[in-house]
């Protein structure tokens, strides 16, 4: 986490992993070797992906997909279409879900995939075209049929419902399979009720849980929030539910503050200014009140409690001092390590409650377990009581990680008591399914 560029990540997610696991290798060093093993993907593959724009100019991008650990179950992980994603980025991202999906209690292994395409700015024939020809190569290596790999993508930065939509189709043109294996988010073709809303909500039934434990309840605390995409507005749709004052929003250009706090009415406001593609600033025509702040990060605004959202390592140490300063208590990672090692530090060192992406945004990887059942049967639970399992999942996501750090002399009161917790639980299962499985 320490790393700037991107080239180190893996190495940072690993470094942060075996600094937890010190007290389980002392105690387990059977597991010495299995961690070797665990942080080498068990397969990659890149693939060229030719797509022609809408003037008949010829381009070309780049494919992945790891496949990074498939001992407890079927491969599971999402896509990205971000100009950023390289090999590097993939195998950070595959690594984290192998543990998050660990700790979903489902039996999911974990993978990612995706191309350094960028959707912004193409047209809609330009996103179809590119979709089909992305899944041209990918179809083969995902389904059902195809064992040993049994592999489902879901939806990542860059890759929404129209998206999945594109490349659900073009895989069911190619393979005649109906599987609704893609985490699609359209609901008349296979997946579960609140499927989209699952990671954003997840993140903050996990934060009910941290506040509990500290005696305090979402209601009537200030949130700062980043990013502006499908976690944090639904991070923020839940928060305004539970009566908690959320008042930023970011994106790659800014951040808007909105010091009255956001309400239904403006959340949808904001969700109309993002599906256009237009600037947050435009916010502040209807909510004069609101200030934006161009080319600027929200981590200095007041606030009891931060969900960095948006993407890896945008908040440093220079961040981190900032959000003390503004008298955060507790930092909920919504996105997949936001936060960098220094961050993590400066929190650890200010007594701020930490809880890791790899368990807060757990909910959307153990909702669609469930609903690869839901498929199965050809059922779709109710809206509520997706939500209700979604509690419980959450609930049991935290208390699983307060156990592992316990059973290893991390006590509640550690403030990194959740990072090492959610290691080392994500690390037993997947050690141990493959010391059974002869460690390949
Ligand atoms: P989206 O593409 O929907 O949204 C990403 C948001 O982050 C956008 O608002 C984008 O700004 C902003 N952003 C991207 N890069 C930067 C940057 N360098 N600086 C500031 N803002 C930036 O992605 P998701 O909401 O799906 O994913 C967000 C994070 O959550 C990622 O880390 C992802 O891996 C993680 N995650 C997502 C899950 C899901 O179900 N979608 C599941 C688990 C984790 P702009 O609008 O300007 O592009």
């Amino acid at each position: 986490r320490q790393c700037s560029s991107e080239t180190y990540l893996l190495h940072a997610a690993v470094q942060e992993v075996v600094h937890s696991l010190q007290p389980v290798l002392s105690k387990m060093p059977q597991f010495v070797h299995v961690l070797d093993r665990m942080v080498e993907p068990e397969r990659v593959i890149i693939f060229r992906v030719p797509w022609v724009d809408d003037k008949g100019e010829a381009h070309v991008n780049r494919g992945f997909r790891v496949q990074f650990n498939q001992a407890l179950g079927p491969y599971k992980g999402g896509l990205r279409f971000h100009p950023s994603v390289n090999l590097s980025v993939m195998k950070f991202l595959a690594f984290e879900q192998t543990l998050k999906n660990s700790l979903s209690s489902l039996s999911l292994g974990g993978a990612k995939g995706g191309s350094d395409f960028d959707p912004k700015g193409k047209s809609e024939n330009e996103i179809v075209r590119f979709c089909q020809s992305f899944m041209e190569e990918l179809y083969r290596h995902i389904g059902p049929n195809q064992a040993p790999i049994f592999d489902t993508p879901l939806g990542d930065i860059g890759v929404g419902p129209r998206e999945i939509g594109y490349l659900f189709g073009q895989y069911r043109r190619l393979t005649s399979q109906y599987e609704g294996m893609l985490g699609a988010k359209g609901v008349q073709w296979g997946p579960s009720n609140l499927r989209p809303e699952a990671t954003g909500y997840g993140v903050v039934f996990y934060a009910k849980e941290v506040l509990a434990d500290l005696y305090k309840d979402l209601k009537g605390l200030r949130c700062v929030v980043s990013g502006a995409g499908k976690v944090a507005t639904c991070v923020l749709e839940k928060l305004i539910t539970f009566g908690a004052i959320a008042v930023t929003i970011s994106d790659s250009r800014g951040y808007l503050l909105d010091d009255e706090g956001f309400d239904y009415g403006k959340l949808a406001l904001l969700r109309n200014i993002k599906i256009h593609n237009k600037s947050l600033r435009d916010y502040t025509k209807s909510y004069p009140r609101a200030k934006y702040f161009n080319d600027s990060k929200p981590w200095s605004v007041k606030c009891d409690v931060a969900f960095p959202c948006a993407t890896q390592n945008e908040l440093n140490h220079a961040d981190a001092m900032a959000l003390v300063n503004a008298g955060c208590q507790v930092v909920i990672e919504g996105a997949n390590m936001p936060c960098t090692s220094e961050a993590i530090e400066v929190f650890r060192q200010s007594k701020i409650v930490f809880g890791p992406g790899k368990a807060a945004n757990a909910g959307g990887v153990a909702i669609q377990g469930l609903e690869m059942l839901q498929n199965t049967h050809r059922v779709q639970w109710t809206p509520e009581d997706v939500d209700n399992k979604l509690q419980e999942t959450m609930k049991d996501i935290y208390q699983k990680s307060l156990k592992a750090a316990n059973d290893f002399g991390i006590v509640k009161s550690n403030p990194e008591a959740l990072v090492h917790g959610a290691n080392i639980a994500g690390f037993l299962q997947v050690a141990q399914a493959m010391l059974e499985q002869g460690c390949v």
